[in-house]
């Protein structure tokens, strides 16, 4: 019998915390970038200084215990920010899938007690960037086929080999990389902490991108990086582990994102359609446009409600791979079919950047391919479904949302 995902009722009222994040980070976004967004995506230049303001709202450590130099938000305070800054462009909520999600949250849920204490007040006050760098040229949905290695020379790791695809590597400081040990393939993939400053490191930016272009997207090149040994990322024959626990973090985060693409496209439709005229009314009055509109409530509402209730099951500590898996699938397709939607209301004037719906759409569809394509996350979701795929407890399960301990600013208890 299918029972459902996640035995839970309905959650569905914000708290006051949740609607100041709302209104603040809305402010926030409709104030810093939303006036400079079309510039940016046109000259394709990522407007770095917008990382040290994000900092000082504390938008970049979030969901990060006060402790650690984090807001000590729970995770759906992180699915409305993220929601929010897409709103306004794909490229600053793809900061917090890299940095808050993909590198400090996985930081915090496997480093140990040193790593946590060096690294997570760095990168929750934002005062260091990071990245994650899974992807290579000819390694992308299948990790296993990695061809980045490394070796244990004493006390180092040296790291060899180029990630590609990789989110702000121009502007991140920290890099968590994957490699696999020479001659170890079963088991071996390793997961490390690496500096910039380690040396042997090249970043560079892809210029030609379909979307995203307010934003950084490009590779990273590590020849013989030096690596020191306590910056292995949990166990040695982990790595491949923390790799996949890490796009539960990433994954939750483009999802989230995808609702506020959504909500962007909708909005633009909706403004259109009450001002264009055919056959001497609004095109708003003509079912067709109505049933598009329609069409993209419904989507937006159905992709917010499991983005929540995957977010209701992070907060309490639980496994949630496959209910992140659904809900970055549904939302990021929704997201695609509503700004779709939004170019048709606008007719010619879609197909062109006068208007903001043609760059919504560039930049929502890349979400159907990053942090694993749709095609996996419908997989995960069968095999879960068929019995293939089964949660078990992790070494370091992802941590629970705890509102007392996340308030604590006692640094004493690192
Ligand atoms: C804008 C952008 C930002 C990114 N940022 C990052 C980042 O910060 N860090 C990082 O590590 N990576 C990043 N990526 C890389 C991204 O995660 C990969 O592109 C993605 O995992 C898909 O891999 P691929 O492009 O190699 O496609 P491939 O794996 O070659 O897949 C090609 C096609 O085959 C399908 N396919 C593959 N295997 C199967 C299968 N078993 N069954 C059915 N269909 C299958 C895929 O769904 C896809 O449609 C980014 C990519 C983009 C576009």
């Amino acid at each position: 019998m299918y029972e459902g995902l996640s035995e839970i009722g309905p959650h569905f009222e914000l708290s006051e915390t949740h609607k100041m994040v709302r209104q603040s980070i809305r402010e926030f976004a409709e104030t810093e970038i939303a006036p400079h967004v079309k510039e940016w995506d046109q000259s394709h230049v990522f407007h770095r200084p917008i990382l040290k303001k994000m900092a000082e709202q504390g938008i970049l450590g979030l969901s990060i215990p006060v402790k650690y130099g984090g807001g000590g938000l729970d995770y759906i305070a992180l699915a409305i920010a993220c929601e929010e800054l897409e709103r306004v462009d794909t490229s600053f909520r793809v900061i917090l899938s890299v940095h808050n999600g993909l590198c400090t949250a996985t930081i915090w849920q496997w480093g140990d007690m040193e790593q946590k204490k060096k690294y997570l007040p760095m990168l929750a006050t934002g005062e260091k960037m990071s990245t994650y760098g899974l992807t290579e040229a000819s390694a992308g949905s299948d990790p296993a086929a990695l061809k980045s290695k490394c070796r244990l020379e004493g006390d180092e790791w040296i790291i060899n080999g180029e990630k590609m695809w990789i989110s702000y590597t121009v502007s991140s400081d920290i890099f968590l990389i994957f490699a696999y040990e020479e001659n170890v393939r079963h088991k071996g993939m390793r997961a490390f902490i690496v500096e910039r400053d380690f040396g042997g490191i090249t970043t560079d930016n892809i210029d030609h991108k379909m979307g995203v272009k307010a934003g950084e997207t490009g590779w990273i090149h590590l020849d013989n990086t030096p690596v020191p040994k306590e910056n292995l990322l949990g166990l040695p024959e982990e790595g491949f582990k923390v790799a996949m626990s890490a796009l539960d973090w990433g994954r939750y985060t483009v999802g989230a994102g995808a609702v506020g693409g959504a909500k962007a496209a909708l909005e633009a439709s909706v403004k259109y359609a009450n001002e264009r005229e055919t056959f001497g009314k609004k095109i708003g009055q003509h079912q067709f446009i109505q049933g598009m509109i329609a069409d993209s409530v419904a989507d937006i509402e159905a992709s917010e409600l499991l983005v929540w209730k995957c977010g209701w099951v992070k907060n309490q500590g639980k496994i949630n791979t496959r209910e992140t898996a659904l809900s970055k699938w549904y939302a990021t397709n929704a997201a695609v079919r509503c700004a779709d939607r939004a170019i048709q209301i606008h007719g010619a004037y879609g197909f062109c950047d006068d208007y903001p719906v043609a760059r919504i759409y560039r930049n929502v569809r890349g979400a159907t391919i990053y942090e694993g394509s749709n095609e996996i996350q419908k997989i995960i979701q069968a095999r879960y479904e068929l019995g293939y795929y089964e949660d078990k407890p992790l070494r370091c399960m992802p941590p629970a949302y705890d509102p007392e301990e996340w308030a604590k600013e006692d640094t004493d208890k690192f």
